[in-house]
Order: C-alpha cells, then sequence, then structure tokens
C-alpha cells in the first residue's frame, strides 16, 4: 500500500465510517450518495461481530474461502472469492489511511459491495448510453436474452462495462440488479450472512485472512508456497 504523508494518515473505524455516510435508503440523494451509503450496511464491532482466529493460511485452499484449490495461476477458487478479497483488503487499507473519509471512494466501495451482495451495478446501469441500449434491444427483438419473455432492463452482466457484448435484455424475473436502499433485499438471510463475514474481515484489527492484509498480501508468493508444497501431499 503507497502511503502519503504520515500527517495525512487518520485511521477511521466501521463505527467512524457510519457515522460520516449518506443514509441508506434515501432515494432523493444522488446516486453516488446511494451507492455510498451501501457501506452503512456493514456491521461494527460488537453487533453480532466478534474477533476469531486467524485462517485462510493453507496454501492447498482458497484464501479467501477455503474450498481445496489446486490452481497455480491463482490462490482463489474463483473471481467471486477474487473480488470479495480485494474488497475487503482495500477497503481495509481505505480505513487504514482514513481516505475512505473521501466522497469518491465511498461511491467506489459502496458500488462494490452491492455488487458483491448480489444487488448489480444500479449506477453503471443508469449511465448505459442510449446507442448501447438501442443495440441490444433490437440484438434481443424486445425479449429477455435468459428467458425470451418480454424483456423490460438492460442491465450488465458479468463485468461492469456498458458496451453491448456486455449488457444483456432482461425481463422482471431475470433482472438481478435491485435499487440501492432496497431492504427487502439488503435484510435477505443470504446478504445478512454476506455482511456478517466481510464485516468480521473488515473490522478486525489483525487481518483474519492473509488475503486481507493491504500491507503484507502477495498472491504470487500465495502461489509459489502452494507450488512447491505440492510435493508433500504426494
Ligand atoms: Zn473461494
Ligand atoms: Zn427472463
Ligand atoms: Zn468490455
Amino acid at each position: 500500500m503507497a502511503l502519503g504523508n504520515v500527517e495525512d494518515i487518520v485511521p477511521v473505524s466501521v463505527i467512524g465510517l457510519k457515522a460520516v455516510l449518506p443514509r441508506f435508503g434515501d432515494a432523493q440523494l444522488t446516486l453516488e450518495d446511494q451507492a455510498g451509503s451501501t457501506l452503512g450496511l456493514l456491521f461494527p464491532l460488537g453487533e453480532g461481530i466478534a474477533l476469531t482466529d486467524v485462517s485462510g493460511d493453507d496454501f492447498h485452499r482458497c484464501p479467501n474461502c477455503d474450498l481445496p484449490v489446486e490452481s497455480l495461476a491463482s490462490p482463489y477458487c474463483s473471481e467471486t472469492c477474487k473480488a470479495q478479497a480485494a474488497f475487503v483488503r482495500q477497503l481495509r487499507g481505505a480505513l487504514a489511511t482514513g481516505s475512505i473519509l473521501s466522497p469518491e471512494k465511498q461511491t467506489a466501495f459502496g458500488e462494490r459491495l452491492w455488487w458483491l451482495l448480489g444487488g448489480g451495478l444500479p449506477m453503471r446501469e443508469a449511465r448505459i448510453p442510449e446507442s448501447a441500449k438501442r443495440q441490444v434491444i433490437k440484438r434481443s427483438g424486445g425479449a429477455c436474452e435468459f428467458c425470451r419473455e418480454p424483456m423490460t432492463a438492460v442491465e450488465n452482466f458479468g463485468s461492469g462495462c456498458n458496451r453491448p457484448l456486455h449488457l444483456r435484455a432482461v425481463c422482471v424475473d431475470c433482472s438481478r440488479t435491485k435499487a440501492y436502499g432496497d431492504l427487502e433485499f439488503s435484510q435477505s438471510a443470504p446478504v445478512v450472512a454476506m455482511l456478517r463475514d466481510l464485516s468480521q474481515r473488515i473490522n478486525t484489527v489483525v487481518p483474519m485472512r492473509p488475503c486481507d492484509d493491504p500491507d503484507h498480501w502477495d498472491w504470487r508468493s500465495f502461489v509459489a508456497q502452494r507450488r512447491s508444497r505440492r510435493f508433500e501431499l504426494e
């Protein structure tokens, strides 16, 4: 992690962050502020979040979720785990330096959190150019590209890129994007479970997993360890 002047560094806790965030569920806010407000879903220490033992240091497992992995191309079992770990690690870094107090950072991290939780990319989708939308609608013939029911929206698919290749026409049932502030979604059991897991990893003073550590995580050395310890198993 690159650090600026030592005087610039004012660590912020999750509780301190929550105190300055835009209010979650306020549809009057700009989409940027609404995205930033999703960070307010994180739990501070104490609210069912306790410190537990360090894990994720078995080189034959995904450092993010502990599933067995033998890949020598990536430490992680999936792109999702890679993205989750990057979110935790980079948010830990932004809290440690206080850079998370910038509204732009809050927007960027909040957008990523909502996407990780499964709510899609509402801010990105609000900016899909009309020309790209028209191309997708033409391609789909007005039907959902997953189930062929009549389409109701154009959404990002996979990456957050707004070119037609990465967009899909969707119907109400196949749509995965949730508006920022959607309470039913944000309070659903799987979302709350993921929030608890992420919150725990973000709150701990000592990183719970090696991939959570903005100062010392080195995925190449993790994979190198996996390679060199392969033979111990055989
Ligand atoms: Zn994993
Ligand atoms: Zn559909
Ligand atoms: Zn692209």
